[in-house]
């Protein structure tokens, strides 16, 4: 069920050959597809979604940041309906799933987008960057004014199975005060107890948490989810606070707008000489 539409869905995961990245192809309509990438983001609140030629295509993040985390460069993915599954909230049973079909190693060498210079956005107390940087990692920090939550930060560096082990099974979460608000919104119509933590103002409703840490171990899969949106895996490092999809995806178009900021390349070859961040307004 789509967390926000609350409309059942069958989602299929196939091969696809080397080169071709992630697309999404709805079967619904006459298998239009869309590419999974910064080129096609539109709307961003809650979720993260793609839209082509006025098809849409909702809550993506989760699905892409299990297929970053696991190395899966190509895959076509069917759905008959317009937002992915929460599934229990987190992409663990997207990594379960993947591992169970297999995993298999294609000839051409992989390209990375590797970072060459910073980029550092802003927008109030919201801040997310990137640096240049020999492995993709990610460093976040949250900041919730609740007793459960408060200040979290996690740093993850993606390799050997760190993602499996530490990232896919943090589940989303929400607040009870803000349910009905939401609702209004035509949000979370397919929110339950089963898929997602749910928070009154001073507990959580449906522990236990599987980590201490919970929440920002989310945000750090949703990041993941997002910046797969630029089509390759990164070698770079990028740091967040209190960042969400706006800013998570704001990142993506600019660093697709400013090819100058890095390069393609297989790995091998060494790190450019690092320069100063580029700090960048939002909006442009
Ligand atoms: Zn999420």
């Amino acid at each position: 069920m789509g967390l926000h539409s609350g409309v059942e869905v069958r989602l299929r995961i196939l091969p696809a050959p080397a080169g071709s990245g992630i697309v999404f192809r709805r079967i619904d309509l006459d298998n239009f597809t869309i590419e999974a990438t910064g080129r096609n983001v539109a709307r961003v609140s809650y979720a993260t979604s793609l839209m082509k030629k006025g098809v849409l295509i909702s809550t993506t993040e989760h699905l892409l940041s299990a297929f970053v985390g696991l190395g899966i460069d190509n895959a076509i993915v069917e759905l008959d309906s317009l937002e992915l599954p929460i599934l229990d909230g987190s992409s663990l049973p997207f990594v379960q799933m993947i591992e169970r079909a297999g995993i298999r190693k294609q000839r051409r060498p992989r390209t990375y987008m590797r970072i060459l210079r910073g980029l550092e956005l802003r927008d109030g107390d919201k801040f997310i960057a990137i640096y240049p940087a020999e492995q993709y990692s990610v460093s976040y920090q949250i900041n919730f004014p609740h007793p459960l939550i408060g200040r979290e930060d996690f740093q993850v560096e993606l390799s050997n199975g760190n993602y499996q082990r530490d990232i896919a099974p943090a589940r989303t979460f929400g607040f009870l005060h803000e349910e009905a608000a939401m609702r209004r919104n035509g949000l979370i119509r397919g929110a339950s107890m089963e898929n997602c933590l749910v928070l009154d103002r001073e507990k959580i409703l449906n522990g236990p948490l599987r980590y201490r840490d919970e929440f920002v171990r989310h945000k750090v899969l949703d990041l993941i989810g997002d910046l797969a949106l630029l089509g390759k895996q990164i070698l770079g490092s990028v740091v967040a606070d209190r960042a969400g999809h706006a800013m998570h995806t704001a990142l993506v178009s600019k660093l697709l707008r400013n090819p100058y900021l890095w390069e393609e390349t297989t790995v091998g070859e060494p790190l450019p000489e690092v320069s100063t961040p580029v700090v960048a307004a939002l909006e442009s």
